[in-house]
Order: C-alpha cells, then sequence, then structure tokens
C-alpha cells in the first residue's frame, strides 16, 4: 500500500542546510526563500522499514524530529529484534517472572490480546519462535523442518501472555516463550504520530510507516474544497511496487494492508510470506493475497489486517465487521475482490483484469455469534 504520489525527500531537513550552503553566493533574496521553504516531507528508517511523513506545507524541522524521535522510541520499547527493548527484556524473562515495562508496550499488549481472543487465536503476539524460525525477512530465512515447527508451535499461546495494566508489568508463563508485536506496533506508531500532529495544530497530513498509511485529518491546499478525500493505492500483489488494483479515497481515517509480498523469501519455486499460521506453523495459506482494512485507528486496522488475513475470508470479515467503523477490501489469488460496503462506496478499480464479487455472506453486521470457532493450537 503507498500512498499515490507522493514525493519522498529522504533527510530532508539535514539536506536542505546542504543545498542552501551550496548557493551561498547567489542573491540572498533566492537564498532565504530556499531555506525558509518548509520540507514537502521526510522519510527515514524506523521500525525496520521506511516511515515517511508528510506535513505538506505546515512540516517545521523542528516537528518532523518530534515525530520521528518518538517512532524511533516506539521502536526502542517495542523491536523484537532489539536486545535493549521491552519486548526483549518480557522475552528474557520468559518462565521466571512479570517484568515491569513502559506504559505503550502494556496497551499494546493488551489490545493484542483483546485481538488474540476476538480471532480465536489467529492473531498470536506470542508468535516469536515460530516468526524467528523461519527467520522471514531476516538474512537467513529458511524452511523449517517439521519437528522444530512442532517445538515452536508448543510455545505459541496468548493465554499464556498475562498483562497486569495496574502493576504495568507482562509476563509469558513458560521459557521459551517470545513476544512479537511486528503485526500491531506500527499501526499504535501510527496513532501516536497522529497525536503529536493534532497537537500541533496540523490540520492534515500522511504517515506512511512502511504502507501502514494514517490519512490524518483532511487534505488542503490551492484550489482544493474543504472536504477533499485523502486518495490511497491498494498495491497489486502481482505487479511491481506502486502498481494499484484501484484507489481508496478515505478522510482521516487509517488504511492497512497484509499481503503476501510485504516480506517473502522464495525456494523450491515457492514464495514463503510472513504471515504464519498457529495452526500449521507454515505461512498463511487460503487463497488470499492481501487483506486491506480502512478504521479510524491504525492500532485497529494494523491488528485487523493481519487477523483477518490469517483467519481467512469469512471469519476475517465477520471479525472486520465486529469493529465500529472498520471496513475491508480481500484481494484474492484468482484476481477476485472482496469488499465491505463501505469500503466498497470509497473504491474505485483501476485494473479491469481484477473482478468485484459481491457476496452473500455477511449482509448483516450481526454475524460474529455466529462465527465458527477458530481451532485454537493447542487443542489436539
Ligand atoms: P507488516 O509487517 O508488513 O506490516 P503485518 O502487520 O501483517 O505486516 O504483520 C506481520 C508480522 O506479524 C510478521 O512479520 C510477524 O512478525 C507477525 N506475525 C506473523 N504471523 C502472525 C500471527 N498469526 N499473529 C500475530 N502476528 C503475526
Ligand atoms: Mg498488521
Amino acid at each position: 500500500m503507498r500512498k499515490i504520489g507522493r514525493t519522498v525527500k529522504t533527510g530532508a531537513a539535514k539536506n536542505m542546510g546542504g543545498v542552501c550552503g551550496a548557493f551561498l553566493l547567489l542573491p540572498l533574496v533566492f537564498f532565504t526563500a530556499g531555506c525558509a521553504k518548509a520540507p514537502s516531507s521526510q522519510a527515514e528508517f524506523v521500525m525496520g522499514t521506511v516511515c515517511t511523513v508528510n506535513l505538506y506545507n505546515r512540516g517545521t524541522p523542528a516537528l518532523y524530529r518530534k515525530v520521528f524521535a518518538r517512532l524511533r522510541e516506539l521502536e526502542g520499547i517495542m523491536s523484537a529484534n532489539r536486545e535493549d527493548s521491552d519486548v526483549a527484556l518480557i522475552n528474557r524473562n520468559a518462565g521466571i517472572g512479570p517484568v515491569a515495562v513502559r506504559e505503550e508496550l502494556v496497551e499494546v499488549l493488551a489490545a493484542a490480546l483483546d485481538y488474540a481472543e476476538r480471532s480465536g487465536g489467529a492473531f498470536d503476539p506470542t508468535v516469536g519462535p515460530l516468526v524467528k524460525l523461519w527467520g522471514i525477512g531476516g538474512e537467513n530465512p529458511r524452511i523449517p523442518g517439521d519437528a522444530e515447527i512442532r517445538e515452536a508451535l508448543a510455545l505459541i499461546n496468548w493465554r499464556d501472555l498475562l498483562v497486569d495494566r495496574a502493576a504495568g508489568t507482562a509476563f509469558l508463563k513458560r521459557p521459551g516463550m517470545a513476544l512479537d508485536p511486528g503485526a500491531i506496533a506500527k499501526g499504535y506508531a501510527a496513532d501516536e504520530a497522529a497525536r503529536l500532529l493534532r497537537e500541533a495544530g496540523i490540520p492534515g497530513a500522511i504517515i506512511d510507516l512502511g504502507g501502514n498509511i494514517f490519512a490524518y485529518g483532511r487534505k488542503t491546499g490551492e484550489g482544493l474544497g474543504r472536504n477533499e478525500p485523502w486518495r490511497i493505492g491498494i498495491q497489486d500483489p502481482l505487479a511491481d511496487r506502486g502498481v494499484y488494483i484501484g484507489i481508496l479515497e478515505i478522510r482521516s481515517q487509517s488504511v492497512v494492508t497484509s499481503g503476501v509480498y510485504e516480506r517473502f523469501f522464495e525456494a523450491e519455486g515457492k514464495r514463503y510470506h510472513h504471515i504464519l499460521s498457529v495452526q500449521d506453523g507454515r505461512p498463511v495459506d487460503n487463497g488470499l493475497l492481501s487483506v486491506t482494512i480502512i478504521a479510524d485507528h491504525s492500532t485497529d486496522a494494523d491488528a485487523l489486517s493481519t487477523a483477518a488475513f490469517a483467519l481467512g475470508y469469512a471469519q476475517g470479515r465477520a471479525l472486520v465487521e465486529s469493529v465500529p467503523g472498520a471496513e475491508a477490501v480481500f484481494v484474492f489469488a484468482d484476481k477476485s475482490l472482496r469488499i465491505t460496503p463501505g469500503a466498497l462506496e470509497a473504491f474505485t478499480l483501476r485494473d479491469e483484469t481484477y473482478r468485484i464479487l459481491t457476496s452473500s455472506i455477511s449482509k448483516t453486521r450481526k454475524v460474529l455469534p455466529g462465527m465458527a470457532p477458530f481451532p485454537a493450537p493447542w487443542s489436539p
């Protein structure tokens, strides 16, 4: 998922100094005009991905610094790969005892447990041992053996993650367990960035954390009406980056996609992607290529995109429809699309080789109670 037509200037604030320095001999008027202009966007590598924030004509270097400092701070708390993160602290104390962690992580884990429960365990923040085993997105990904997969699966169970919100602690009950908040942390970070922009009085911005997008506030600019939508492209999972199936028009919401193309490796002619089934321990293989969620909060959109992908269409859609304001676009390997009503209103198909199916499932929003239980990984 990428915003259409964005301009990326990596390290824009730093580059400005260089540019102005180079023009020192030019007339002063040109010099000041060049330097006074606010950078239109800034991109940095944080949380394992390129994060771009575009504040349009309202961005100041100080505000960009503040937003990126917050993103780096959150990475420091929630990274599953850094030894000094709060997540690593919890993992080191698995089977030993509860540890105090920063409030942000307590909030994220509470939300993750909520989605774990509501998805019948298909979304599981204790998926860490399996993620490490496959190494997808890392330097040495590989196809693990059946015995290794069984061992990792035995260590995964969100019910063995105890979060005490009042005490501000978290505890993984069994040694060897490991948290991986990778399916929800970027959503939380995007919500935090949006909060900082709201505090700063910014009317509109695009926060793009590696495809996890918050189209915040309203689009402003010359010749634009007051209620102009943001236009967000849905990546074609079968094509190069930047090729879109269609466009979503949204106003002050988050759009997040989980797809087979985000992180993967190929071996023996097969693609292995990064959303793992905690039932069989392998990349989820259910006919879906991607799930895009629209929601008011990016934490929900992020968790829902992974959860709905892992659950598959029928149960995934029921879960999405149980969250007020959440909508979804499901993209299937046969190039069919299934779209919830609110998303359909916002969607324009661009690639006619895809077709939109109108589904007989879940016309009503009250489908969750009838949802078939997702078999728990620990059931025989
Ligand atoms: P992205 O990382 O591209 O934003 P997602 O939000 O879908 O994509 O998160 C995928 C990540 O979530 C994986 O890289 C892994 O760290 C973690 N993960 C994989 N499978 C599951 C699962 N079944 N439940 C929860 N988290 C998962
Ligand atoms: Mg996610």
